[in-house]
């Protein structure tokens, strides 16, 4: 069993084509969204889980970008600063996930990518500038 977290980026022309259906019923690939922006005629993103076997998610993902979305990993698409990072904590309550923990002899404020789910509450607390995303993400 594969487990990938990746975000998605659609072109204006295959934006309201069934993408995610495609991958799910003809790939077999699950298809967990995790945050989407999506605008008719426009460029979309989506960040999603996607789940299966090793061969489905990879047959998934060359369907992906036969079809023009641009697939990025996850992990590459935020950032923790450490140099910026004060260990303050603010962010810690905001993470849903706890990828973001702090450990409670040493303060020290670790990141852990694989948990994240883009969903940006930290970067709008950190008041170091210590997280640091894509710009079309916003
Ligand atoms: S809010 Fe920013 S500076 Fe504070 S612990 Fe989180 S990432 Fe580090
Ligand atoms: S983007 Fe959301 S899930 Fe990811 S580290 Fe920040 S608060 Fe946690």
């Amino acid at each position: 069993m594969k487990q990938t977290k990746v975000v998605l980026n659609f072109p204006e022309n295959i934006v309201e084509d069934p993408v995610t259906y495609h991958l799910i019923v003809d790939y077999g690939v699950q298809v967990n969204i995790l945050r989407a922006s999506i605008d008719p005629g426009k460029q979309g993103m989506m960040v999603v889980e996607l789940s299966g076997e090793e061969s489905q998610v990879s047959h998934g993902l060359n369907y992906l970008e036969q079809v023009g979305v641009q697939v990025e990993s996850l992990a590459e698409e935020i950032r923790h600063l450490e140099d910026r990072c004060a260990s303050c904590t603010s962010c810690i309550p905001h993470c849903p996930t706890q990828a973001l923990e702090v450990d409670r002899e040493s303060w020290y404020v670790s990141f852990e990518p694989d948990k994240c789910i883009l969903c940006l509450s930290c970067l709008e607390v950190c008041i170091y500038s210590a997280i640091s995303v894509k710009e079309r993400l916003y």
